[in-house]
């Protein structure tokens, strides 16, 4: 043994590192989520292993699709590298010179992407960033608010290769077709469906309701390593799998990457521990009392805006009684010993959301007096 394993103490302490307090749910920018303790062994037993990696690839490809119920899946290394690999994929089919030429070749093929307009988001990167890398064109369809079948089927022709369905709370949500109804098109002009599911809880419904491939965060709900997954029809799913020879090698997922989500995954499926909605009521209860007491403050329980089983404490801030915006209070609560961070979606209304998965009922007690401090000072 050369060293001792680090604590959780040293690994701040060594590189000065701000402790948080995350309440805003599983996002990529505070380090997503933390595994189960089966997982972390998972990956560490991996680590110390060699295999080959195709093997690795396609054996716990084909075990996760049995758990699923679907024909085929890989694991990638997030769900960014999964929309990238999905388009260059259904570009390239099973073509070697565009595979090892995707951007310089010119040899003609369709490579146009059909988006909902309302779909064009931007989730700590754009989507349409991944569509371009992976080869594609984005075409968005509709309007910022609306997106009808016809808006879809009006853009559909020989340069079209996929359309791409982004089920996501990012999204517009009003006036927007459904999965089913765009894969009902896709099968009519027999073009693949693309979902990007990567917050999604649901690892099934989407691939049942017709899409070729379904994209999801390793680390997001299945709170698995930072990964990815991609589920789907075989040829699809083998066509991207071929990426690793291209545009896919710079974003490799190694050997623990694709054992710890595998084993994240049958945890999901088979043993589900993450809290229900009315359990995290239960937890934010007492936070959501303590802040009403507050003047200035009112907060109550608000469920997720994409049908989730979530719930988080919604904090509205009286900035005429407060003396400050909920903008200003945001940035306070990131300021300090520990940083509090919040959803911050809804600041222009002078509101946040807390999002208690990730946060105990002692981490409840320190946001509290917190937001005591930041917000009663004056008075
Ligand atoms: C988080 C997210 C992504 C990116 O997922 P990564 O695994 O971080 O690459 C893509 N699309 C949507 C809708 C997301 O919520």
């Amino acid at each position: 043994m050369s060293s001792e394993s680090p604590t959780k103490k040293d690994i701040y302490n060594k590189y000065h590192l701000k402790k948080v307090i995350n309440a805003s749910g599983r996002m990529t920018i505070l380090g997503v989520s933390t595994p189960r303790s089966e997982v972390i062994d998972t990956v560490s037993c991996g680590l110390n292993e060699y295999f080959e990696i195709k093997d690795l690839v396609d054996k716990t490809g084909q075990y996760i699709a049995q758990l699923l119920n679907v024909e085929n899946a890989v694991v990638v290394s997030c769900a960014s590298a999964g929309i990238v690999q999905a388009v260059a994929g259904l570009i390239t089919k099973d073509d070697r010179d565009l595979l090892f030429n995707l951007h310089s070749s010119d040899k003609y093929v369709p490579r146009e992407i059909i988006v909902p307009k309302g779909h064009n988001i931007n989730f700590g990167a754009p989507i349409g960033t991944m569509v371009s890398l992976g080869g594609g064109i984005m075409v968005e369809a509709g309007y910022a608010n609306e997106c009808k079948p016809e808006h879809i089927e009006s853009l559909i022709n020989p340069d079209t290769v996929a359309i791409l369905y982004v089920k996501s709370h990012h999204c517009v949500q009003k006036s927007m077709l459904s999965v089913a109804q765009t894969a009902a098109i896709a099968r009519k002009y027999d073009i693949p469906l693309i979902v990007d599911a990567a917050a999604e809880e649901d690892l099934q419904t989407y691939y049942q309701q017709g899409a070729d491939l379904a994209i999801y965060s390793g680390a997001k709900a299945i709170e698995g390593p930072t990964s990815g997954l991609v589920i789907g029809r075989h040829q699809a799913v083998e066509w991207l799998k071929l990426q690793s020879q291209g545009i896919g090698r710079p974003m490799k997922i190694g050997k623990e990457g694709i054992l710890g989500l595998t084993k994240a995954i049958e945890l999901y499926v088979t043993d589900p521990q993450s809290e229900t909605g009315q359990q995290m009521v239960a937890k934010m209860t007492p936070f959501i009392e303590s802040l009403n007491t507050l003047k200035g403050i009112s907060a109550k329980v608000v469920w997720d805006g994409a049908g989730r089983d979530i719930a988080r404490a919604e904090i509205a801030f009286d900035a005429s009684v407060i003396g400050k915006t909920a903008v200003e209070i945001i940035e306070l609560m990131k300021q300090g010993e520990i940083a509090v961070y919040f959803r911050e979606y809804k600041a222009n209304e002078g509101k946040v959301d807390a999002d208690v998965r990730s946060v105990t009922s002692t981490q409840l007690d320190i946001i509290y007096q917190k937001i005591k401090n930041i917000t009663q000072g004056a008075q």
